[in-house]
Protein backbone atom coordinates (compact mmCIF):
# COMPACT_ATOMS: atom_id res chain seq x y z
CA UNK A 1 0.00 0.00 0.00
CA UNK A 2 2.00 3.17 -1.43
CA UNK A 3 1.00 6.20 1.12
CA UNK A 4 0.46 9.26 -0.73
CA UNK A 5 1.55 12.17 0.12
CA UNK A 6 0.88 16.18 0.13
CA UNK A 7 3.14 18.45 1.35
CA UNK A 8 1.55 22.19 3.18
CA UNK A 9 4.50 24.83 3.52
CA UNK A 10 6.93 25.32 1.28
CA UNK A 11 10.20 25.56 3.81
CA UNK A 12 13.27 24.15 5.92
CA UNK A 13 10.56 21.71 6.60
CA UNK A 14 9.05 20.80 3.14
CA UNK A 15 12.52 20.56 1.17
CA UNK A 16 12.95 18.04 3.70
CA UNK A 17 9.81 15.64 3.20
CA UNK A 18 10.72 15.80 -0.38
CA UNK A 19 14.22 14.04 -0.02
CA UNK A 20 12.58 11.73 2.57
CA UNK A 21 10.11 10.38 0.27
CA UNK A 22 12.60 9.60 -2.12
CA UNK A 23 14.32 7.47 0.34
CA UNK A 24 10.74 5.80 0.94
CA UNK A 25 9.69 3.98 -1.87
CA UNK A 26 6.49 2.93 -0.25
CA UNK A 27 5.62 6.73 0.17
CA UNK A 28 5.03 9.14 -2.65
CA UNK A 29 5.00 12.80 -3.28
CA UNK A 30 1.19 14.00 -5.13
CA UNK A 31 1.14 17.43 -4.08
CA UNK A 32 2.31 20.81 -2.55
CA UNK A 33 0.63 23.62 -0.81
CA UNK A 34 2.09 27.11 -0.25
CA UNK A 35 0.32 30.46 0.96
CA UNK A 36 2.57 32.33 -1.58
CA UNK A 37 1.95 32.74 -5.51
CA UNK A 38 2.31 29.13 -6.59
CA UNK A 39 4.56 30.14 -9.64
CA UNK A 40 7.29 31.78 -6.67
CA UNK A 41 7.49 28.13 -5.28
CA UNK A 42 10.17 26.28 -7.02
CA UNK A 43 10.13 22.63 -5.45
CA UNK A 44 12.53 19.72 -6.32
CA UNK A 45 10.52 16.39 -7.54
CA UNK A 46 9.57 16.33 -11.24
CA UNK A 47 5.80 16.56 -12.19
CA UNK A 48 4.91 17.20 -8.93
CA UNK A 49 2.80 20.62 -8.91
CA UNK A 50 2.21 23.55 -6.32
CA UNK A 51 -1.14 24.75 -5.54
CA UNK A 52 -2.32 27.41 -3.48
CA UNK A 53 -3.20 25.55 -0.13
CA UNK A 54 -7.13 27.78 -0.40
CA UNK A 55 -7.49 24.89 -2.75
CA UNK A 56 -6.15 22.13 -1.03
CA UNK A 57 -9.20 20.27 -0.01
CA UNK A 58 -10.24 19.67 -4.03
CA UNK A 59 -7.23 17.63 -3.71
CA UNK A 60 -8.32 15.26 -0.86
CA UNK A 61 -9.09 12.27 -2.82
CA UNK A 62 -5.39 12.08 -4.16
CA UNK A 63 -3.92 12.56 -0.90
CA UNK A 64 -3.95 9.56 2.16
CA UNK A 65 -1.52 12.04 4.50
CA UNK A 66 -0.56 15.62 4.48
CA UNK A 67 2.27 17.05 6.17
CA UNK A 68 2.16 20.17 7.37
CA UNK A 69 5.46 22.24 7.43
CA UNK A 70 4.39 25.53 8.79
CA UNK A 71 5.72 27.50 11.89
CA UNK A 72 4.57 26.57 15.18
CA UNK A 73 4.07 30.13 16.73
CA UNK A 74 1.33 31.25 14.01
CA UNK A 75 0.43 28.84 11.26
CA UNK A 76 0.53 25.47 12.96
CA UNK A 77 -2.35 26.28 15.42
CA UNK A 78 -4.70 27.96 12.46
CA UNK A 79 -3.48 25.22 9.94
CA UNK A 80 -3.60 21.78 11.75
CA UNK A 81 -7.39 21.97 12.48
CA UNK A 82 -8.48 23.36 9.65
CA UNK A 83 -6.56 20.57 7.25
CA UNK A 84 -7.83 17.69 9.36
CA UNK A 85 -11.30 18.35 8.69
CA UNK A 86 -10.46 16.98 5.16
CA UNK A 87 -7.11 15.27 5.71
CA UNK A 88 -5.13 12.82 8.06
CA UNK A 89 -2.37 15.10 9.07
CA UNK A 90 1.03 15.23 10.21
CA UNK A 91 2.99 18.26 12.47
CA UNK A 92 5.60 19.09 13.91
CA UNK A 93 4.59 21.53 16.75
CA UNK A 94 7.24 21.84 19.22
CA UNK A 95 5.70 25.00 21.27
CA UNK A 96 5.67 22.58 24.61
CA UNK A 97 3.45 24.47 26.88
CA UNK A 98 0.38 24.92 24.14
CA UNK A 99 0.09 21.01 23.03
CA UNK A 100 -2.60 19.98 25.13
CA UNK A 101 -4.47 22.81 23.68
CA UNK A 102 -3.58 22.15 20.24
CA UNK A 103 -4.26 18.89 20.77
CA UNK A 104 -7.94 19.30 21.34
CA UNK A 105 -8.34 21.38 18.65
CA UNK A 106 -6.97 19.03 16.25
CA UNK A 107 -9.20 16.16 17.95
CA UNK A 108 -12.17 17.85 17.36
CA UNK A 109 -11.47 18.77 13.75
CA UNK A 110 -10.24 14.91 13.22
CA UNK A 111 -13.47 13.46 14.74
CA UNK A 112 -15.95 15.95 12.66
CA UNK A 113 -14.12 14.99 9.41
CA UNK A 114 -13.15 11.63 10.50
CA UNK A 115 -9.55 11.85 9.91
CA UNK A 116 -6.21 10.83 11.77
CA UNK A 117 -3.90 13.38 12.91
CA UNK A 118 -0.68 12.95 14.19
CA UNK A 119 0.67 16.32 16.34
CA UNK A 120 4.16 16.97 17.93
CA UNK A 121 6.23 14.93 16.11
CA UNK A 122 9.91 15.16 15.03
CA UNK A 123 12.57 14.86 17.86
CA UNK A 124 11.45 17.09 20.69
CA UNK A 125 8.85 16.75 20.84
CA UNK A 126 8.86 13.30 19.35
CA UNK A 127 11.54 10.77 19.47
CA UNK A 128 12.93 12.52 23.29
CA UNK A 129 8.97 12.40 24.29
CA UNK A 130 8.89 8.90 23.08
CA UNK A 131 12.73 7.88 25.34
CA UNK A 132 11.40 9.64 28.52
CA UNK A 133 8.10 8.17 28.76
CA UNK A 134 9.88 4.71 27.82
CA UNK A 135 12.49 5.92 30.45
CA UNK A 136 10.35 6.99 33.52
CA UNK A 137 7.94 4.26 33.16
CA UNK A 138 10.82 1.68 33.54
CA UNK A 139 12.59 3.14 36.17
CA UNK A 140 10.16 4.94 38.57
CA UNK A 141 12.66 5.83 41.09
CA UNK A 142 15.14 8.10 39.23
CA UNK A 143 15.20 11.50 37.52
CA UNK A 144 15.33 13.08 33.73
CA UNK A 145 17.63 14.85 31.83
CA UNK A 146 17.64 16.58 28.37
CA UNK A 147 20.52 18.75 27.07
CA UNK A 148 20.16 20.06 23.57
CA UNK A 149 22.56 20.77 20.99
CA UNK A 150 25.10 21.77 19.63
CA UNK A 151 22.80 23.21 17.45
CA UNK A 152 21.62 25.82 16.13
CA UNK A 153 18.25 27.58 17.98
CA UNK A 154 15.94 29.15 15.20
CA UNK A 155 14.02 30.89 17.89
CA UNK A 156 17.08 32.68 19.95
CA UNK A 157 18.80 32.78 16.06
CA UNK A 158 15.51 35.14 15.00
CA UNK A 159 15.62 37.34 18.69
CA UNK A 160 18.98 38.13 17.79
CA UNK A 161 18.47 39.24 14.48
CA UNK A 162 16.42 41.76 16.18
CA UNK A 163 19.02 43.51 17.40
CA UNK A 164 19.81 46.93 16.10
CA UNK A 165 23.04 46.73 14.16
CA UNK A 166 22.63 42.76 13.53
CA UNK A 167 22.95 41.88 10.07
CA UNK A 168 23.29 38.57 10.64
CA UNK A 169 23.55 36.23 13.00
CA UNK A 170 23.34 32.86 14.69
CA UNK A 171 22.73 31.35 17.75
CA UNK A 172 24.26 27.36 19.36
CA UNK A 173 22.82 25.83 22.16
CA UNK A 174 25.85 23.61 23.77
CA UNK A 175 25.60 21.22 26.75
CA UNK A 176 27.70 22.39 30.01
CA UNK A 177 30.11 19.30 29.51
CA UNK A 178 30.19 19.03 33.26
CA UNK A 179 26.98 18.97 34.33
CA UNK A 180 26.50 16.16 31.39
CA UNK A 181 29.18 14.13 32.85
CA UNK A 182 27.53 14.35 36.66
CA UNK A 183 24.41 13.44 35.31
CA UNK A 184 26.26 10.20 33.43
CA UNK A 185 27.61 9.75 36.57
CA UNK A 186 24.63 8.98 38.29
CA UNK A 187 24.92 12.17 40.87
CA UNK A 188 21.51 12.85 39.99
CA UNK A 189 22.61 16.25 40.31
CA UNK A 190 20.02 18.98 40.64
CA UNK A 191 20.95 21.42 37.82
CA UNK A 192 19.89 25.12 36.88
CA UNK A 193 18.86 26.47 33.48
CA UNK A 194 22.44 28.02 33.65
CA UNK A 195 24.39 24.86 35.01
CA UNK A 196 22.56 22.85 31.66
CA UNK A 197 23.63 24.94 29.29
CA UNK A 198 25.59 27.79 27.39
CA UNK A 199 24.77 29.96 24.69
CA UNK A 200 27.17 31.22 21.76
CA UNK A 201 26.06 33.93 19.28
CA UNK A 202 28.26 34.67 15.93
CA UNK A 203 27.12 37.89 14.16
CA UNK A 204 27.88 40.13 10.94
CA UNK A 205 27.63 43.59 12.35
CA UNK A 206 26.42 46.32 10.20
CA UNK A 207 28.99 48.79 9.03
CA UNK A 208 29.85 51.29 11.96
CA UNK A 209 27.09 49.59 14.43
CA UNK A 210 28.00 49.75 18.18
CA UNK A 211 29.63 46.66 18.65
CA UNK A 212 29.66 46.78 22.55
CA UNK A 213 25.81 48.34 22.69
CA UNK A 214 24.77 44.91 20.64
CA UNK A 215 26.79 42.78 22.82
CA UNK A 216 24.86 43.99 25.66
CA UNK A 217 21.54 43.61 24.30
CA UNK A 218 21.84 40.05 23.66
CA UNK A 219 23.27 38.84 26.90
CA UNK A 220 20.88 40.87 28.99
CA UNK A 221 17.68 39.77 26.66
CA UNK A 222 15.10 38.70 29.00
CA UNK A 223 13.53 34.87 28.48
CA UNK A 224 16.08 34.22 25.97
CA UNK A 225 19.46 35.06 27.15
CA UNK A 226 19.31 36.71 30.68
CA UNK A 227 19.26 33.20 32.10
CA UNK A 228 21.98 31.76 30.40
CA UNK A 229 25.93 32.55 30.36
CA UNK A 230 26.48 33.93 26.41
CA UNK A 231 29.27 34.65 23.93
CA UNK A 232 28.86 36.59 21.39
CA UNK A 233 31.67 36.18 17.86
CA UNK A 234 31.57 39.12 15.92
CA UNK A 235 32.63 37.74 12.48
CA UNK A 236 32.63 38.33 8.71
CA UNK A 237 29.84 37.58 6.25
CA UNK A 238 32.67 35.41 4.42
CA UNK A 239 33.28 33.43 7.65
CA UNK A 240 29.38 33.18 8.18
CA UNK A 241 28.78 32.65 4.77
CA UNK A 242 31.61 29.41 5.03
CA UNK A 243 31.17 28.01 8.58
CA UNK A 244 27.17 28.36 9.67
CA UNK A 245 24.93 28.45 6.97
CA UNK A 246 24.00 24.44 8.07
CA UNK A 247 21.63 23.74 10.89
CA UNK A 248 23.32 21.12 12.83
CA UNK A 249 21.54 20.04 16.21
CA UNK A 250 21.01 17.10 18.41
CA UNK A 251 20.79 16.83 22.05
CA UNK A 252 20.32 13.72 24.56
CA UNK A 253 17.74 12.39 27.25
CA UNK A 254 19.52 10.64 30.10
CA UNK A 255 17.21 8.76 32.86
CA UNK A 256 19.19 7.81 35.78
CA UNK A 257 17.21 5.49 38.56
CA UNK A 258 17.74 2.63 41.29
CA UNK A 259 16.69 -0.83 41.28
CA UNK A 260 16.87 -3.94 43.57
CA UNK A 261 17.40 -4.04 47.30
CA UNK A 262 17.56 -1.06 49.14
CA UNK A 263 17.30 0.83 45.88
CA UNK A 264 21.22 0.67 45.55
CA UNK A 265 21.56 -0.17 42.20
CA UNK A 266 22.96 2.62 39.62
CA UNK A 267 20.86 2.45 36.01
CA UNK A 268 21.02 4.95 33.19
CA UNK A 269 19.33 5.48 30.01
CA UNK A 270 20.65 7.22 27.42
CA UNK A 271 19.38 8.30 24.07
CA UNK A 272 21.34 10.70 22.11
CA UNK A 273 20.96 12.43 18.44
CA UNK A 274 23.58 14.05 16.17
CA UNK A 275 22.27 15.97 13.49
CA UNK A 276 23.68 16.91 10.75
CA UNK A 277 20.81 18.62 9.98
CA UNK A 278 17.81 19.56 11.95
CA UNK A 279 15.22 20.11 9.05
CA UNK A 280 16.26 16.93 7.71
CA UNK A 281 16.09 14.89 10.12
CA UNK A 282 12.88 16.34 11.50
CA UNK A 283 11.13 15.59 7.76
CA UNK A 284 12.47 12.12 8.23
CA UNK A 285 10.37 11.48 11.16
CA UNK A 286 7.68 13.35 9.61
CA UNK A 287 7.17 10.58 6.55
CA UNK A 288 7.86 7.41 8.83
CA UNK A 289 4.60 8.79 11.28
CA UNK A 290 2.63 9.55 7.97
CA UNK A 291 3.38 6.09 7.14
CA UNK A 292 1.45 5.31 10.75
CA UNK A 293 -1.36 7.75 10.20
CA UNK A 294 -2.41 6.16 6.84
CA UNK A 295 -2.19 2.15 8.35
CA UNK A 296 -4.44 3.92 11.45
CA UNK A 297 -6.97 5.41 9.24
CA UNK A 298 -7.01 2.47 6.96
CA UNK A 299 -8.59 0.58 10.02
CA UNK A 300 -11.05 3.06 10.98
CA UNK A 301 -9.19 5.18 13.71
CA UNK A 302 -10.17 8.79 14.27
CA UNK A 303 -8.82 11.91 16.49
CA UNK A 304 -5.56 13.49 17.21
CA UNK A 305 -2.84 11.87 18.49
CA UNK A 306 0.83 11.92 19.42
CA UNK A 307 3.72 9.81 19.57
CA UNK A 308 2.10 7.97 22.57
CA UNK A 309 -0.51 6.45 20.89
CA UNK A 310 0.93 4.87 17.81
CA UNK A 311 2.60 1.67 18.06
CA UNK A 312 6.53 1.36 16.37
CA UNK A 313 5.50 -1.62 14.02
CA UNK A 314 2.93 1.23 12.34
CA UNK A 315 6.52 3.39 11.59
CA UNK A 316 8.28 0.67 9.18
CA UNK A 317 7.87 -0.18 5.96
CA UNK A 318 8.01 -3.77 7.16
CA UNK A 319 5.53 -6.35 7.78
CA UNK A 320 5.25 -7.31 11.72
CA UNK A 321 6.28 -11.00 10.70
CA UNK A 322 9.91 -9.26 8.97
CA UNK A 323 9.85 -7.28 12.08
CA UNK A 324 9.68 -10.14 14.28
CA UNK A 325 12.33 -12.16 12.45
CA UNK A 326 14.97 -9.62 12.02
CA UNK A 327 14.91 -6.50 14.54
CA UNK A 328 13.02 -8.32 17.52
P1 LIG B 1 10.45 27.78 7.76
O1 LIG B 1 10.46 29.17 8.29
O2 LIG B 1 11.52 27.36 6.79
O3 LIG B 1 9.02 27.55 7.01
C1 LIG B 1 7.80 27.82 7.65
C2 LIG B 1 6.78 28.32 6.61
O4 LIG B 1 7.18 29.60 6.13
C3 LIG B 1 6.72 27.43 5.38
O5 LIG B 1 5.80 26.37 5.58
C4 LIG B 1 6.31 28.38 4.27
O6 LIG B 1 4.88 28.44 4.16
C5 LIG B 1 6.85 29.74 4.75
N1 LIG B 1 8.09 30.07 4.02
C6 LIG B 1 9.21 29.30 3.90
N2 LIG B 1 10.14 29.91 3.15
C7 LIG B 1 9.62 31.11 2.81
C8 LIG B 1 10.08 32.22 2.03
N3 LIG B 1 11.28 32.18 1.44
N4 LIG B 1 9.28 33.30 1.93
C9 LIG B 1 8.06 33.34 2.50
N5 LIG B 1 7.56 32.30 3.23
C10 LIG B 1 8.32 31.22 3.37
O7 LIG B 1 10.36 26.81 9.01
P2 LIG B 1 10.98 25.33 9.17
O8 LIG B 1 10.52 24.49 8.03
O9 LIG B 1 12.44 25.42 9.45
O10 LIG B 1 10.29 24.85 10.54
C11 LIG B 1 8.88 24.75 10.69
C12 LIG B 1 8.54 24.40 12.14
O11 LIG B 1 8.98 23.10 12.46
C13 LIG B 1 9.19 25.30 13.19
O12 LIG B 1 8.35 26.36 13.51
C14 LIG B 1 9.39 24.39 14.38
O13 LIG B 1 8.42 24.70 15.34
C15 LIG B 1 9.09 22.98 13.86
N6 LIG B 1 10.15 22.03 14.22
C16 LIG B 1 9.86 21.02 15.09
C17 LIG B 1 10.81 20.10 15.47
C18 LIG B 1 10.47 18.97 16.41
O14 LIG B 1 11.38 18.26 16.81
N7 LIG B 1 9.22 18.74 16.74
C19 LIG B 1 12.21 20.21 14.98
C20 LIG B 1 12.41 21.27 14.01
C21 LIG B 1 11.41 22.17 13.67
P3 LIG B 1 4.18 28.76 2.74
O15 LIG B 1 4.78 27.83 1.73
O16 LIG B 1 2.73 28.50 2.98
O17 LIG B 1 4.47 30.19 2.44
Amino acid sequence: MKTRIGIAGYGNLGRGVEFAVAQNPDTELVAVFTRRNPETVKIQTEGVKVYPIAEAASHKDEIDVLILCGGSATDLPVQTPELAKNFNVIDSFDTHARIPEHFADVDKACKEGHTVGIISVGWDPGLFSLNRIYAESILPNGKTYTFWGKGVSQGHSDAIRRVAGVKRGIQYTIPVPEAVEEVRACKNPELTTRQKHTRECFIVAEEGADLQKIEEEIKTMPNYFSDYDTTVHFISEEEFDRDHTAMPHGGFVIRTGKTGKGENTDQLIEYSLKLGSNPEFTSSVLVAYARAAHRMASEGQTGCKTVFDVAPSYLSPLSGEELRAHLL
